[in-house]
């Protein structure tokens, strides 16, 4: 089933709305497995939704329309459907009763220019508000089903759910599937992974890949569309397959869930205690691990040592290592490492200590220069980094880049 969303308003227009509206049913639309080919947006102008429908209608069996059902004059989607499909506008009679029904609960006088609402075209079938006074309607036209709803999020979404998608399930082709499955990569630009995943969609038909940048993070996201939901399954885990082959490494995450919630789930499976000891990031790590609910099974402790003194006096950092080595340096990562394990009597500890800027750093230790090191019972190990962009980017891809060691 070939389908559109047209979005009518216009503080669409003038940017001052986001179209939340058409994100929102497509959504919706693709977790039933119908995927929308085309998204318009038209400004409260009669001529220009008229001519958008009837050209939608040609090329899709189902079309969405939002927004300009309101009762004022510059609300005229219902005049350019009846315009579009050679309809006459009349006052449909359910609609009124349903109107006037809404206000008598309500204990509301209904005010006259609201009967503007019930002005329909003909013969159209109702898509009942119970939420708000615009009523919806929906109507074929060139073997297209026509849907219109309130431009309000809340009432668009409660009418999307309770009739539309009834309605589109009943009608979608049973036979034809879209389904999707994510992998999120990190540690490799976009550029690369295009690069290493050439090739991919030849020979598996009805396989589509794209590829979205969640910094520092890379969505690969795989659709797969075919005759049943086995065979889409099964080119979906082929071509998953091949994804992990040629990318394992770094793939953090799949299928949605982040690489907070896999690192919370290691934890969970290996029964194994964490601190922290953080700089540069000021207690960012600790906030992504307490986001998880359930955290406190594995997560004792978090120190924010970001002056030298509380180095020295939270987690034992000798001061002459300070005075010798500086703070961001390998030596101290380890030492801060340690100190926090002592601290929390922890299993693993895990610090940071970097420069984030915009200021600081120096030819040998520029800007973005982070140090990462990790202490278990065996021992302490620790890496340098050269990262670079904004201090929030620094902070966040340093983050991540912790994550993904607690992951390993
Ligand atoms: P109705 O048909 O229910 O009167 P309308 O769009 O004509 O809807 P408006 O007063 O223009 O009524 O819009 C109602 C509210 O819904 C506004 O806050 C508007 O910004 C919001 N809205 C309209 N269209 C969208 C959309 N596509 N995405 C998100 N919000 C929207
Ligand atoms: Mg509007």
């Amino acid at each position: 089933m070939k389908a559109a969303l047209l979005s009518i308003g216009d503080e669409l227009l003038l940017g001052e709305t986001v179209d939340t509206n058409a994100a929102v049913i497509a959504g919706r639309l693709y977790g039933v497995g119908v995927a929308v080919r085309r998204q318009l947006t038209v400004g409260d102008d009669e001529e220009a939704i008229a001519e958008a429908l009837d050209s939608l209608a040609a090329e899709h069996q189902l079309v969405i329309a939002t927004g300009g059902l309101g009762p004022t004059d510059d609300d005229v989607t219902a005049r350019a459907a009846a315009q579009a499909s050679g309809r006459r506008l009349v006052l449909h009679e359910e609609a009124l009763a349903r109107l006037q029904d809404f206000f008598a609960r309500r204990g509301r006088e209904m005010h006259p220019a609201n009967e503007r609402q019930c002005l329909l075209p003909a013969r159209v079938t109702l898509v009942p508000n119970p939420t708000g006074t615009a009523s919806g309607f929906q109507l074929l036209h060139r073997d297209c089903l026509l849907i219109f709803l309130p431009g309000v999020p809340g009432e668009m979404v409660r009418m999307l759910e309770e009739t539309v998608l009834p309605l589109v399930l009943a009608r979608r082709d049973e036979s034809r599937v879209v389904r999707t499955r994510q992998l999120t990569l990190f540690g490799v630009s976009e550029a690369e992974i295009g690069a290493r995943l050439t090739g991919l969609t030849v020979a598996r038909p009805g396989l589509g890949v794209a590829y979205c940048v969640d910094y520092p993070l890379v969505q690969v996201r795989l659709r797969g569309e075919g005759d049943g939901s086995e065979a889409v399954q099964r080119l979906l885990d082929g071509a998953a397959a091949e994804v992990r082959e040629r990318l394992g490494e770094h793939i953090v995450a799949e299928d949605g869930e982040s690489i907070d919630l896999a690192v919370a789930r290691l934890f969970r499976e290996k029964r194994v205690s964490l601190a922290l000891a953080e700089s540069c990031t000021g207690g960012l790590i600790a906030k992504r691990i307490t986001d998880v609910a359930g955290s406190s099974a594995y997560f004792l402790l978090g120190a924010v040592t970001y002056a030298n003194g509380a180095k020295v006096r939270l987690l034992d950092v000798p001061e002459e290592l300070l005075a010798a080595k500086g703070a961001v340096s390998a030596e101290v990562a380890m030492a801060m490492a340690k100190g926090a394990r002592r601290l929390a009597g922890s299993d693993l500890a895990l610090a940071v200590t970097g420069i984030a800027g915009p200021e600081g750093g120096d030819a040998v230790k520029p800007v973005g220069t982070v140090f990462i090191a990790l202490a278990d019972r065996a021992g302490c190990t620790s890496k340098e980094y050269r990262f670079s962009g904004s201090r929030d980017q620094i902070r966040t891809v340093t983050a991540v880049t912790a994550l993904d060691w607690l992951r390993r």
